[in-house]
This record gives C-alpha cells, structure tokens and sequence, in this order.
C-alpha cells in the first residue's frame, strides 16, 4: 500500500517534469484566433459586383486576443498567417501544460497531504473542532 502510494506520487512528479520540459521546448507564441473574411467594396465596375461572377476581396485574415482584460482585433498580412498559426498553435500547447502541470501538482499537494495526515499519530489525527 505504501509503496505504491510512493510510486504513485513519482508518476506525478516525473509526469511534471515532462510537461516542464515540454514547455521548454515551445517557441514564438501569442494568445488568439484567425479568422478569414472576405468583403465587397460596392465600387461600380468591381469584379466584387460583377453581376454575373462576383468575386469578394480576400481573404482578409483577422487576429483577435484578450489579454490583461482587454480585447483586440488586428489584421495580419497574408505572407505573415503561417508564421501566426504557428504562434497561435504554440500558445494552445503552453495552456494545455501549464493546466497539465496545475492539474498533477494539485494531485501531488492531495497525496502529499493524506501521507502526512497517516504518518500523524491518531491523537494529531482528530479533527479539530
Ligand atoms: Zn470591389
């Protein structure tokens, strides 16, 4: 039982340090999502109101985030939406760890706790009340 109660306990740990390493590795990141528009200028003439084939400007890429409470909105040129899907899917992976990390280091906390509570003699073991 106590032995596997420890194994248990490094299992969390070495599960933290993985995501910790992880985390290292991760490069360029910004919080948000893209999204494509395309739009209709209405000039008379425009292939956006050819009558027959009408073809919409676009696609216009759009970057919005909140961050610190505040939310913006941002176009992103075509040349650079590569490069901010890699940032945006970067930024996914730091939030899946660090929930990853905060999830396991609440488990350890949890573990940690009743090994100390058993350790207790039964006189320290009684709830105070
Ligand atoms: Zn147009």
């Amino acid at each position: 039982m106590w032995y596997k109660k420890t194994m248990r306990k490094e299992q969390l740990e070495a599960q933290i340090e993985k995501a910790k390493a992880e985390l290292l590795k991760l490069g360029p990141m910004r919080p948000g999502s893209l999204s494509q528009q395309y739009s209709a200028c209405q000039k008379p003439g425009c292939k956006c109101v050819d009558p027959v084939h009408p073809q919409k400007h676009g696609p216009f890429y759009q970057l919005s985030y909140t961050h610190g409470g505040k939310s913006t909105t941002q176009f992103v040129r075509p040349p650079f939406v590569p490069e901010v899907r890699k940032q945006l899917a970067a930024y996914k992976k730091f939030k899946a760890l660090t929930q990853q990390w905060v999830t396991l280091a609440l488990e350890l906390c949890k573990l940690e706790m009743q090994e100390a509570r058993s350790a207790a003699s039964p006189s320290e073991r009684t709830p105070r009340s």
